[in-house]
């Protein structure tokens, strides 16, 4: 049913998207054969999408893990890319959006599909003209990218100090062994879930702290702070818990310890709150896994709410959008520290996208707990000592032992 639908659809778009195809190098006439998915059981269902063209290049890439992006991708984005060549990653990735438009092309599942495919297209296109994706992006500023360690919170912490998980987890204690087991992985950025109950009195409906659970949360901050002292930076993440009174109360309470940043304190849609905040506390801000494209980044960056933004490469538009969003954000000197939860794929994906913009801090590493999520790439481990090498090879770089994502499909 889509596919007839789908058809119809991109029938009316390709003449407004067609081109001339008038090269002669090594892509001309490469044709886009099929679109599919995979879906790993990581600690989220982590999506992999091919792209096979007719010359035997299969591009992989990443959706950002979402109910519906197996069937926007194969019954409704394949019809409209096979045939195509998949070296026009910028005009088929507006194609996409053109034949989803008033369904998803903005934001949400259908964007989240089109990442996946638009990340899938680069590493295609850069395995063709045997390039790096950084490389097609303008070149690299860098040779590494830093990694943070994202050690959670509560029952879910990560630490190899505690043998499983207990209300033990929420003691002060047990957030500096979390902590001083990252550092000592050689991570130099560590962050915590600053919002998970530990008991101490609060309302999750209203939004509220009570002050003895405030008290509770500085002496996790003061614990991890006072373990790392300056080897690591520290930063937490509030998921969107806390009304501007509440998130005020806990910011006051732990500027003190110097935090890097504090992510997501309100409900992520109203930047007017977020920028007020902004003014009243004295600590830096993050926010964007819930926001989508070059768009969804505008009034965060002008109205220059929070230091710094966090978009998700499969999620908010892929790897050219990102780098958008990054160069609109060097207008007002923010920088970048991308939201991340994905299996190497989509890691890499966002560290070319760190290779190639001036203003980019560090890239989110959700999967210290999944102790096989390097054995998904062939070859060394991706993260050595905090940091990704800024992989050579052509197109993402990386290659996936497949015989590894077989054991952990779904
Ligand atoms: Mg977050």
């Amino acid at each position: 049913m889509y596919e007839d639908f789908a058809s119809k659809l991109a029938a009316t778009m390709w003449a407004d998207f067609d081109v001339t195809p008038d090269r002669d190098g090594p892509t001309a006439g490469v044709e886009i054969t099929d679109l599919s998915t995979r879906v790993i059981d990581g600690n989220f269902p982590w999506t992999l999408v091919t792209v096979e063209t007719d010359d035997g290049t299969v591009g992989v890439g990443e959706a950002y893990p979402s109910p519906g992006v197996h069937e926007i991708i194969t019954d409704y984005l394949r019809p409209v890319l096979v045939g195509e060549n998949p070296t026009d990653v910028e005009r088929l990735y507006n194609l996409m959006r053109a034949s989803l438009s008033g369904r998803g092309s903005q934001q949400g599942v259908g964007t989240i599909a089109i990442s996946g495919v638009e990340i899938a297209l680069w590493d295609a296109t850069g395995k063709l003209l045997d390039l790096p994706v950084y490389q097609l992006l303008g070149g690299k500023m860098r040779d590494s990218v830093r990694v943070y360690a994202d050690c959670h919170g509560g029952d879910a912490m990560v630490s190899s100090a505690e043998e499983g998980q207990t209300e033990e987890t929420y003691r002060p204690e047990a957030y500096a062994a979390a902590a001083r087991s990252a550092v000592d992985d050689g991570f130099d950025i560590v962050k915590f879930d600053l919002d998970v109950p530990a008991g101490h009195g609060g309302d999750r409906k209203a939004r509220h702290l009570e002050t003895a659970e405030v008290e509770h949360k500085r002496r996790l901050v003061e614990a991890v702070t006072d373990e790392v002292g300056t080897e690591a930076e520290v930063a937490v993440d509030l998921h969107w818990n806390f009304s501007p009174e509440a998130a005020e109360a806990l910011c006051r309470a732990i500027a003190p310890y110097d935090v890097a940043w504090v992510e997501d304190p309100l409900p992520p849609e109203n930047t007017d709150a977020l920028a007020e905040l902004g003014r009243r506390v004295d600590l830096p801000l993050l926010t964007g896994e819930n926001r989508y494209g070059r768009h969804g980044f505008r009034d965060l960056i002008e109205d220059e709410a929070v230091a710094f933004l966090a978009p998700d490469v499969p999620k908010t538009g892929g790897i050219a959008e990102t780098k958008k969003i990054a160069d609109l954000a060097e207008t007002h000197y923010r920088t970048l520290v991308p939201h991340n939860i994905g299996s190497p794929v989509a890691t890499v994906a966002s560290v070319h996208v760190g290779a190639a913009v001036p203003n980019f801090l560090a890239l989110e590493y959700h999967a210290r707990d999944v102790p096989w999520w390097d054995d998904l790439v062939a070859g060394d481990d991706l993260i050595d000592d905090g940091r990704i090498e800024v992989p050579d090879g052509p197109g993402l770089g990386i290659e996936l032992d497949w015989g590894v994502v077989d054991e952990h499909e779904r």
